[in-house]
């Protein structure tokens, strides 16, 4: 939720003045835009931004102002987003009217939340890591984040507590989270929107969960001995101190995270939600200067933490001559695992 009691004293509305996607003539003009839209009006910044999700780590202050523009670009209509694919979108990962609990999951067991990949990524979710987790995903338990890149953060109050049931009703206690963005929903967005998490219910980053399973298989390692550029996901925004965990696993997994331009805070975003924005030329544009400064820091390999910012990017960097990873696939070859 917004809280716009820190911008009055915010000297540099870095929100604003540090998006990588809109030019402001100076902080006054980025403070005009902002104060438009604290007031509840139209601002440029509606229409031209990419949901990139970034002004959420700039801000200072802790105030969510990606909150705030979510909720103007639903009552404003500011993106271009085809009225027929939002309504696909929306209608594709819908909760069941009835929820009938998965058979065999074990309260007292660790379970993998596959999210929406739970077809799709199948073979990701293989090896020794994840063999002794039951697993539950798809739109029951679907997170519902995405739907912030169509402007329509109504459909994600309204699916939240329904969610929320299904995990109470299911009785799932320690849940790893395979996808960064369901993950940014337990850990973010419900306790900033004030919803309540089941009593027992444990997200874990499967970040967290893989690093302690190398460190506590540490023998087996084999180095990995590469230079690879981490493309870092619109919603670790939402969860920066994951970034902790990627930089603890490269080191034990001898991947060298290559000290690229945009990685960390000055990440560029894959560009997967800019099509359905009408922004196609901006992708092409920006997936160009992400793959060249990849490229100009001598990565061999580019790896990733979303499996859709890998779908978006994957043949384009491929074509550059870097083979493409997630990083859990990556921590699996270090086991020994054939992973091509
Ligand atoms: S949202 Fe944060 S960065 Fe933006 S003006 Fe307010 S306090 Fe400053
Ligand atoms: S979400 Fe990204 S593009 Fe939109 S205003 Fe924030 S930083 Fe800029």
């Amino acid at each position: 939720m917004f809280d716009d009691s820190k911008c009055n004293e915010c000297e540099n509305v870095d929100c604003l003045t540090k998006c990588q996607w809109i030019e402001f003539d100076g902080i006054d003009d980025a403070r005009s835009e902002m104060t438009k839209m604290i007031n509840g009006e139209e601002s440029r910044v509606l229409s031209e931004c990419v949901t990139c999700f970034a002004c959420h780590e700039y801000c200072p202050y802790g105030s969510n102002p990606f909150d705030l523009i979510t909720t103007l670009q639903e009552k404003h209509d500011s993106l271009e987003v085809n009225e027929a694919m939002r309504k696909r979108m929306i209608a594709m990962y819908k909760p069941h009217d009835e929820f009938k609990p998965w058979d065999g999951i074990e309260p007292d067991k660790s379970t993998l939340n596959k999210c929406a990949f739970i077809k799709t990524n199948a073979d990701d979710m293989k090896g020794e890591f994840f063999e002794d987790l039951q697993s539950i995903g798809g739109r029951d338990f679907f997170c519902n984040l995405l739907y912030h890149h169509i402007a329509r953060d109504s459909v994600i109050r309204e699916r939240v507590p329904i969610i929320l049931e299904n995990l109470e009703k299911q009785g799932v206690k320690e849940m790893i989270c395979f996808h960064d963005e369901c993950y940014g929903l337990y850990n973010s967005y419900i306790p900033r929107n004030n919803f309540e998490i089941p009593q027992g219910l444990k997200p874990i980053h499967v970040f967290e969960y893989v690093y302690n399973y190398l460190k506590e298989n540490e023998s087996k390692i084999q180095k990995l001995n590469i230079k690879a550029a981490y493309q870092r996901n619109c919603s670790t925004r939402f969860n920066t101190e994951i970034d902790e965990y990627v930089d603890k696993i490269c080191e034990l997994i001898g991947v060298e995270r290559v000290d690229r331009e945009f990685d960390r805070e000055n990440a560029l975003c894959c560009g997967g939600p800019l099509p359905m924005l009408g922004k196609k030329k901006l992708m092409r544009e920006t997936q160009n200067k992400n793959i060249k400064d990849m490229l100009d820091h001598n990565a061999e390999v580019c790896f990733y933490n979303c499996p859709m910012c890998m779908e978006t990017m994957g043949s384009k960097v491929e074509r550059k001559g870097l083979k493409n990873y997630l990083l859990t696939n990556l921590c699996r070859k270090a086991l020994g695992e054939n992973i091509e």
